[in-house]
């Protein structure tokens, strides 16, 4: 049966990274600027022999705020519809946000499996940083690296075991 993962979350918090780091691909347009991938993209990935689809939903959105959020209400409502899993990203660099808030509220009505992954964890001090999105009401928040990889293990296992 066919799993599909989509990837959301506010621009700049890594989607695109974990992405490539899933896919092992250099696929999705990785940028410091906010916005740059410039369409959704589709990977194949893998782990422990099991195969699935992944979905980068970009922020494309290069103008006004207003234009910002109604498309990523719309990437994560694409995102809802078409996947059965949800990976939704956040950062611990810059720690939750209103429009964090926002994706959470919508994530929450849908049906769909949540996974909470609070990215750039990339030490072991930063760990900690992970417990005030617990305030989500998403569940407990997978601390992880999508950078470096570290972290992504315990996720990856937690997801399949979710698989159809
Ligand atoms: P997207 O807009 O959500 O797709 O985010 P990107 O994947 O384009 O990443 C935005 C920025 O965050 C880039 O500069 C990445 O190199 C950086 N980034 C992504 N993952 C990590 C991480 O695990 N740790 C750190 N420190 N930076 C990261
Ligand atoms: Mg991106």
């Amino acid at each position: 049966m066919a799993n599909i993962v989509a990837i959301v979350g506010r621009p700049n918090v890594g989607k695109s990274t974990l992405f490539n780091r899933l896919t092992e691909s250099r696929k999705a347009i990785v940028d410091e600027s906010s916005g740059v991938t410039r369409d959704r993209h589709y990977g194949k990935a893998e782990w422990i022999g099991r195969t699935y689809s992944v979905i980068d939903t970009g922020g494309y959105i290069i103008g006004s705020e207003d234009i910002f959020e109604k498309e990523i209400r719309k990437q994560v409502q694409l995102a809802i519809d078409e996947a059965n899993i949800i990976l939704f990203v956040v950062d611990v660099a810059t720690g939750l946000t209103d429009m964090d808030k926002e994706v959470g509220n919508l994530l929450r009505k849908s049906k769909k499996k949540i996974f909470l992954v609070a990215n750039k964890v990339d030490s072991s001090a930063r760990i900690h940083d992970v417990h005030e999105f617990h305030a989500l009401g998403l569940g407990e928040p997978f601390g992880l690296s999508a950078m470096s990889g570290g972290g992504t293990g315990e996720l990856l296992d937690e997801m399949v075991a979710a698989f159809l």
